[in-house]
């Protein structure tokens, strides 16, 4: 069995996860053999399962314990990185976290996540200036005025009125997160290729440029550099990008790579 396959085994109550006669033939395990099977991988393989379970959203625990090991771990290999190996020994560890947090958004992303709507700050509405026309009368309409026909408007005066309203965020349409799908082919990762469509005279779908056929958009890497420069400022752009970003895209590979471990374990345990 696969990784995938574990995951209903979460949602079931324990009662449901019994030595119940096998239904098909192809039921080849029981719910007890299961079970054991999912606390070896974990066992095996801490950190790749934790992720994936923590990535299928089983529990908010998985996640913690996958980012705590992937803390770990990048507390053990930074010091490979000379702008990292330089950090105060207190910074260090809070930086790793703040890294592996980071790593296990980007990992845990697919293109039916959410994130927060940029557009509003998750406001789900935005303050916009407002121009009513308001009039108020110089005076109460006197007799003569009357008398004489004068219409009130001549007593009127109109001014502009700018007042601070919270109209509705259009680009979440108040919902405040917006989806991560890619906005070129809609999370399908594919999407028509203009050169090869005009080269072959048929609509060719490949993998969309935009976001290289993941059919997300990745968390922006400036986004965990702006994070990391909360905790300190001994990080500049230009390190982050020379040296920083590969290690911490090593990182996002690392849950990967985890995961695949941990699936080939449970295959392993489970043949
Ligand atoms: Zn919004
Ligand atoms: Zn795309």
């Amino acid at each position: 069995m696969n990784l995938e396959n574990t995951v209903k085994f979460h949602f079931a109550k324990s009662t449901m996860i019994s030595d119940s006669p096998r239904a098909t033939a192809s039921d080849a395990l029981t719910g007890t053999d299961i079970m054991a099977a999912m606390g070896m991988t974990q066992e095996r393989a801490a950190m790749g399962y934790s992720a994936f379970l923590g990535k299928m959203g089983i529990s908010h625990n998985d996640r913690e314990r996958a980012i705590a090991l992937l803390a770990e771990y990048a507390l053990s290999k930074c010091d490979k990185v000379a702008a990292l190996r330089k950090l105060g020994e207190g910074i260090k560890p809070l930086v790793m976290h703040q890294l592996a947090t980071f790593a296990f958004e980007d990992y845990s992303r697919s293109a039916a996540s959410v994130k927060q709507c940029d557009c509003c700050s998750g406001q789900g509405f935005i303050e916009a200036d407002v121009f009513t026309m308001k009039s108020h009368y110089t005076m109460k309409l006197p007799q003569w005025a009357k008398d004489l026909k004068q219409s009130p408007g001549d007593f009127e005066v109109k001014r502009q009125v700018k007042e601070v309203a919270k109209i509705l965020c259009s680009t979440c349409k108040g919902k405040k997160v917006v989806s991560c799908a890619c906005k070129d082919c809609h999370g399908r990762g594919k999407a028509v290729n203009q050169e090869l469509t005009e080269e072959q005279g048929v609509p060719v779908r490949a993998d969309c440029k935009r976001c290289g056929g993941r059919g997300y958009e990745r968390i922006p890497s400036t986004e965990a550099f702006a994070a990391v420069s909360q905790i300190t400022d001994a990080i500049s752009l230009d390190t982050w990008k020379k040296s920083v970003k590969p290690f911490y895209d090593q990182l996002i590979m690392k849950f990967d790579m985890e995961e695949a471990w941990a699936e080939s374990q449970l295959k392993q345990i489970t043949r």
